[in-house]
């Protein structure tokens, strides 16, 4: 294929799966050709802080998720603009378009870093200007252009994504509101109480969180901009800007027609992957948000929509890749957020399963609250609330499978540490966390 450039390793998407892929690949292969296509036409960002850049609390060179050197130095070639449109396995090739016209590459290995995609619901008026989703730089600069002209904006879904766009926006913005189907915010990664406290946390700040409720529709104004949304409950809000956060779905429409294996749409439909990060297709890998992964709480394959388990996913995949055996085997649904400075930080069970041999402990205090999920004494769910100075070391226990049988007493002790745990304990607890294996 006279023209078309092979590439040892190509990696379609350049966040936080890709480039953890690069620092992998790069660990062991200095020489190997890598090129990384992304379809924004940014140097690698940090993603969860576009809604800090919105609101002006970091700036944009802030946002770089690695220095300005980044390709040159590990000699990568970036095809950013670009969107890989179509794969042909037989051929070993994608094709990408972009402004700056087509191109196709070969590739030897690839890896599908993909991310997600917004959902958005099937209703009129979703198209009108001033309704956006969340999901970008080039959103989160958009808004943020068109701040000075904003008094009423609300915000669909009290997810990660829909709560930390409306602490932004509750900065910046005079009327903000969220508005939530489920009966409380951040419902997957929280129980009833800290999800209480978390939505307090808005409250207290006069920003309206209005549970059970959705949008039925979205009304445009006379300019033809979003003006206002009639709720489920039959209220109307004045709106001049409306971001849609009820989720990401795993994207993998470039995959459509290839032996790939992708999830039915039923379990979430992402890249189906080994421990390695490998798909079905020989020499093809797949990591972040657009793939499962193993949660080392539940042993099951999961979507962890989550920075670091898409970081770590695409070293794993990277390692692999360059020939490295390794496993990604540590990811769960380790959540840590602060909305206006009350943080909380989750991992695994939020609640007791109903199964033989689980319990849970609980302690609330001065606006601070702790569970631990136990399985036979050993942790295997964690929420603190307010107080998250030890989340560290439950997560420490958590990780190393600690029997805490001899420390259950302590556990949610104030001053609850080292001290009260056996010698051989402390000493598990200093070894480094192998998170790849
Ligand atoms: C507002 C916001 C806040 C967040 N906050 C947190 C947080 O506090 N903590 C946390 O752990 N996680 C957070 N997340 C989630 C986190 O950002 C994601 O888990 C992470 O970005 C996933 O990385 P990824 O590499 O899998 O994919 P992504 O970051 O989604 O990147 C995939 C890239 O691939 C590109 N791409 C996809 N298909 C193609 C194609 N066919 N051709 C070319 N390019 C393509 C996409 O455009 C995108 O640039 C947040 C996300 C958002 C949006």
């Amino acid at each position: 294929m006279a023209g078309t450039k092979k590439y040892n390793y190509l990696i379609i998407g350049n966040s936080a799966g890709g480039v953890g892929c690069i620092e992998g690949i790069r660990r062991e292969d200095r020489k190997g050709s890598i090129a990384v296509v992304s379809d924004e036409k940014y140097h690698t960002y940090s993603r969860p802080l576009i809604t800090h850049l919105l609101e002006g609390e970091v700036d944009r060179k802030g946002m770089d998720f690695r220095p300005r050197n980044f390709y040159s130095k590990h000699q990568v070639d970036p095809f950013l603009g670009m969107r890989a449109e179509s794969m042909d396995m037989d051929r070993r090739t994608v094709r990408l378009r972009g402004e700056s016209g087509r191109k196709t590459l070969r590739f030897d290995r690839l890896l599908l870093a993909t991310g997600g995609s917004p959902i958005i619901p099937p209703m009129d008026g979703v198209d009108l200007d001033g309704v956006t989703t969340m999901i970008t730089l080039d959103q989160s600069l958009e808004v943020r252009k068109r701040l000075g002209s904003l008094t009423n904006a609300v915000v669909l879904g009290a997810g990660l994504i829909g709560l930390k766009t409306a602490e932004a926006l509750s900065h910046v913005v005079e009327n903000v509101k969220v508005i939530e189907l489920a009966d409380r915010v951040l419902a997957p990664v929280t129980d009833d109480i800290s999800s209480q406290m978390s939505a307090d946390a808005f409250r207290n700040k006069g920003v309206e969180v209005i549970l059970e409720t959705t949008i039925t529709e979205i009304r445009g104004n006379d300019r033809g901009r979003v003006g206002e949304v009639v709720l489920s409950n039959g209220s109307v809000l004045p709106c001049d800007l409306l971001v849609v956060a009820i989720g990401v779905r795993p994207r993998t429409e470039l995959v459509e027609g290839t032996d790939i294996r992708i999830a039915d749409p039923k379990t979430g439909g992402g890249f189906e992957v080994s421990d390695g990060m490998a798909t079905n297709v020989d020499g093809v890998y797949a990591c972040g948000d657009a793939a499962y992964a193993h949660d080392f709480v539940t042993g099951a394959k999961k979507l962890l929509p989550l920075w670091p388990n898409a970081y770590i996913g695409g070293r794993i995949a990277g390692l692999n890749m360059a020939d490295v055996p390794s496993l990604h085997r540590w990811a769960t649904n380790m959540n840590s957020v602060d909305f206006f400075g009350f943080p909380v930080v989750s991992a695994g069970f939020m609640e007791k399963p109903k199964r033989k041999n689980y319990r849970q402990i609980v302690r609330e205090e001065n606006g601070s609250y702790s569970k631990l999920v136990l399985h036979n004494d050993v942790i295997k769910g964690m929420i603190m609330a307010g107080d998250v100075g030890r989340a560290g070391l439950y997560l420490g226990l958590m990780r190393n499978k600690v029997k805490t049988t001899s420390f259950n007493e302590y556990l949610l002790a104030d001053d609850f540490g080292a001290v009260h745990m056996p010698e051989e304990v402390k000493e598990k607890l200093k070894q480094p966390i192998r998170i790849i294996e």
